[in-house]
Order: C-alpha cells, then sequence, then structure tokens
C-alpha cells in the first residue's frame, strides 16, 4: 500500500504540472447558458426515443480542483467557470438546454452532466438540483434521467430526495468506476476512490430503484493496447456482478492539458484501437444477461486524438459501435473487416516486448 501511495504521489505531482496554468485561463462565458447541450435519437428503457443531454456551466469538477489535480485523461474542469454560478443562474441554463425539447414526442430521456458532480452540493447547490428536477417531474414525456456523480456524494438522505421528486421515472446515475482494478484506477488514473466506495454507493442506489450506468475507461495511460483490453473486459464483468444498470464504455481522447496528453506529445501514448473497442464490445456481449445494457459513443473516433484504426476503416466501425448501442444487437459488431487488423493484431502480440528493448 505504501509503495502504491508513492506512486500515486508522483502521477498526482505530472498530472498538475500538465495542467499548467490552464486553470486560471478559464473562459468568461454566460453563467445563465450551459456549456453544450445537444439531442439525439437514443434508447429510452426498451423504446426508441430522443435524449436531450446538457452540460451544466459550474465551477467544476472537486477532485480536479483539489491538490489532486484530478483524472488523467480529464480536462473537463476547462470547460468550467471560474466563479461559482448562482442557484437562478444554474436553473436558467437548464431551462434554456430544455428548449430544445419544444415539440419533440416521447419517450424522451434528459441526461445531466456537470464538469464535476451534479449531486456535488458545493458544485449544484440543493436549492437548484430540486428546481431542476422539479421541472422534470412536471414533464410527462421524460421518462428517463441520467445523472452523474462520483461515489462520495451519494447518500440515503439525496437519493430519497430524488426519488420522491422524480416519481417512478428510470433513474441512473453515471459514476465512473474507470476500472475494476484498484491498482490501475489509482496509479494510471489518479481516480481517489476505491472500488469500496463504488460498491456502497452502488447499494445505496439499489435501496431507491435507481441504476448506476458504469463508465468504463478503455486503455489509461501506462496500459499497454493488450492489458487495456483485458482490463476494460475484466472490469465490465465485475460491473455486471455487482448488478449495474449500464455500463458506458469510454475509449481515451487525448484532451487538452492533461497528462495524458503530455505522454501522447512525446509519443509514449497512442489513443486505443477502434478493434479494440469492438473487442471488449463483443465479449461484453458474449455474456450478456440482456438485463445490463453496453453503450458506447466514441469522442473524436477517427480522429488521432480519439480512438482510431487506419483512417480507411474508421467511420464504417465507428458507426458499428454506435449503432450497437442504439439497438443492442450484437450483430451490429459483426462483419467489420480491413487491412490494418493485422498491424492492430501484431501490436497486440509483440507491444510489451517491443517496449522493453526500446526503451
Ligand atoms: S473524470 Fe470525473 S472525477 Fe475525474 S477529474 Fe474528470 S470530472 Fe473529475
Ligand atoms: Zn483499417
Amino acid at each position: 500500500m505504501e509503495t502504491l501511495r508513492k506512486i500515486n504521489e508522483v502521477v498526482q505531482r505530472a498530472n498538475i504540472h500538465a495542467r499548467g496554468t490552464s486553470l486560471r485561463q478559464r473562459k468568461r462565458r454566460d453563467l445563465t447558458r450551459p456549456s453544450a447541450k445537444w439531442i439525439a435519437p437514443a434508447r429510452v428503457g426498451r423504446e426508441q426515443g430522443t435524449a436531450l443531454a446538457v452540460v451544466l456551466s459550474t465551477i467544476g469538477c472537486a477532485h480536479a480542483l483539489s491538490d489532486a489535480g484530478g483524472c488523467t485523461m480529464c480536462s473537463y474542469l476547462l470547460d468550467g467557470v471560474q466563479e461559482q454560478p448562482t442557484s437562478e443562474q444554474i436553473v436558467a441554463q437548464f431551462k434554456s438546454a430544455m428548449m430544445e425539447l419544444d415539440m419533440k414526442n416521447g419517450p424522451l430521456s434528459v441526461k445531466i452532466y456537470t464538469s464535476g458532480s451534479f449531486l456535488d452540493s458545493n458544485e449544484i447547490p440543493v436549492e437548484a438540483r430540486s428546481k431542476i428536477l422539479g421541472i422534470i417531474a412536471k414533464d410527462d414525456r421524460i421518462r428517463e434521467v441520467v445523472l452523474e456523480s462520483r461515489p462520495e456524494y451519494i447518500n440515503d438522505s439525496t437519493l430519497s430526495d430524488i426519488r420522491s421528486i422524480l416519481g417512478d421515472r428510470i433513474i441512473e446515475i453515471g459514476m465512473g468506476l474507470e476500472s475494476a482494478s484498484d491498482v490501475i484506477r489509482t496509479v494510471c488514473i489518479n481516480k481517489n476512490f476505491d472500488l469500496k466506495m463504488f460498491k456502497d454507493a452502488l447499494k445505496t442506489a439499489k435501496k431507491f430503484n435507481i441504476g448506476i450506468r458504469a463508465y468504463v475507461l478503455l486503455k489509461p495511460p501506462f496500459l499497454t493496447e493488450r492489458d487495456a483490453i483485458f482490463d476494460a473486459i475484466s472490469t465490465i464483468k465485475e460491473a455486471r456482478a455487482l448488478g449495474v444498470t449500464t455500463v458506458s464504455l469510454n475509449p481515451v481522447n487525448v484532451q487538452k492539458d492533461t497528462l495524458v496528453e503530455k505522454l501522447w506529445m512525446k509519443g509514449n501514448y497512442r489513443p486505443p484501437w477502434l478493434w479494440s473497442v469492438l473487442e471488449v464490445l463483443r465479449d461484453a456481449t458474449l455474456s450478456s444477461d440482456r438485463w445490463m445494457k453496453v453503450v458506447c459513443d466514441p469522442v473524436a473516433a477517427g480522429k488521432k486524438r480519439g480512438t482510431h484504426n487506419c483512417g480507411k476503416c474508421d467511420n464504417n466501425v465507428a458507426e458499428a459501435i454506435r449503432q450497437f448501442s442504439l439497438n443492442q444487437n450484437p450483430n451490429a459488431l459483426q462483419n467489420l473487416s480491413c487491412d490494418c487488423i493485422s498491424q492492430w493484431k501484431h501490436i497486440l502480440n509483440h507491444e510489451d516486448f517491443s517496449l522493453i528493448i526500446h526503451r
């Protein structure tokens, strides 16, 4: 444990160094407008519907603002604002996003993101949270609500409030489990919580019939392509055994002013291959019990900062992944091929060996 703590301290220092002065350069924004909002077709419960996603502009993730320096791949904090918006301003942000749903037929899903945790009352005051959920509660088209939070903010009293405001709607809380391995989550990601905290939060959520959407990271830094695949596969198995309702597989994309970006710029990191994403998803469908959904909407797919293959096949593979996420049909992941598969397989077989020889 002592060794793990010491390695983690080194990673935290490198992480903070990678961020440099970027935090002080955060843009001034209109505090009554969200950072982003979009609508897209989505699976809502067992039906096809529409999802609104809104990213509220807040001061950002407490973990990233702390001396621990946040996660090694995440620059969400840079989307945040320097001064804390008032409750009224946060509610105004949400109302402006809700206008996207005017004239849309149900079933609808509303996903509320921040650059941190919706359930952290320092980031989203309780008054703002209650008003936002109250707006949702008045809209009968909305059947599903997805919120995001780190596990330390999940407790009986908060979840009881949420359940009583939202009634019998499907509720999911997205939590970044990232890896089931405490060592990988600590050393490679600097997540700052252990598996036990995740399990406790999940148990609390179950008491209120609230599902957990586990974010699983594919290819944190310091892992080879093959080890990254193994880790994601075993994490999904663990998530299923724990009883999460959805797994969202997130291939790392290289975000600005992060440790991952520094490693990438020095040629010491490559985002995962799209073939690796497929491999993990295929494995997840093999052991699927149809109870747990598995989704993946890769950011920057096909771009050099995102999960990518050779350039020729990227669009096809990324589209297949999106189709699978939408309809949960494993056939969408079959019959994909390209010459670059042999290069990917070569990397899986020889990367560790080549690291030993060349570094
Ligand atoms: S990944 Fe989540 S917990 Fe980690 S720094 Fe980003 S917002 Fe915070
Ligand atoms: Zn290819």
